[in-house]
């Protein structure tokens, strides 16, 4: 099903090729250079995280989504369906909202997708009428997402447009973000 799962631990490289931070702290408190424990995440999906950290700031469900074309991001959205009172409102719906009305067209054809969590079957849906090219998720959601799970939307043989799917970046990080934010909320 997957294109490519990217494993935590697994060689990556960010846009620039570099390994921004030498050095990070272990778990037993010794600083180790970062390349022996994980490579950095990409940009996109770093700022994916802020936007999911910008949605837990404001109460919502922490889940945040960029678009990407040619190398630039050109959309960045966190979910907000309770301050737009718009249960259409996920991070992906309003990212690509906003990449259509930034080049003016309602096809983002050779524009990527990177979010937080896997997309539901709204967003997925919403993710074949745009054409995105490509689509990067962290974590997976067995009760939510449509991708891998539920609907698997881009398996259906009526599906019009599959795009390339990567998961598994960032994992660790967005799934942290959501234990923390439903933890609070207990
Ligand atoms: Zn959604």
């Amino acid at each position: 099903m997957f294109d490519k799962r990217y494993q935590e631990g697994a060689a990556l490289i960010d846009s620039t090729g570099e390994v921004k931070d030498s050095e990070v702290e272990s778990d037993t408190g010794v600083l180790i250079p970062r390349g022996m424990t994980r490579w950095p995440l990409p940009d996109p999906m770093r700022m994916a995280l802020q936007q999911a950290r910008r949605a837990a700031d404001s109460g919502e469900v922490p889940i945040g989504a960029v678009v990407v074309r040619d190398g630039k991001v050109i959309a960045a959205a966190h979910n907000q369906p309770r301050a737009m009172c718009d249960p259409t409102a996920h991070a992906e719906v309003l990212a690509i909202r906003a990449a259509a009305a930034a080049l003016g067209r309602e096809r983002l054809e050779g524009c990527d997708l990177w979010v937080s969590l896997e997309p539901c079957a709204m967003c997925a849906g919403a993710i074949v009428h745009a054409r995105i090219a490509r689509v990067y998720y962290a974590a997976s959601d067995p009760k939510g997402g449509a991708v891998e799970h539920g609907a698997c939307v881009f398996d259906q043989p009526t599906c019009l447009h599959r795009p390339e799917v990567y998961s598994g970046m960032g994992e660790a990080e967005a799934a942290e973000l959501l234990r923390g934010f439903f933890r609070e909320r207990r």
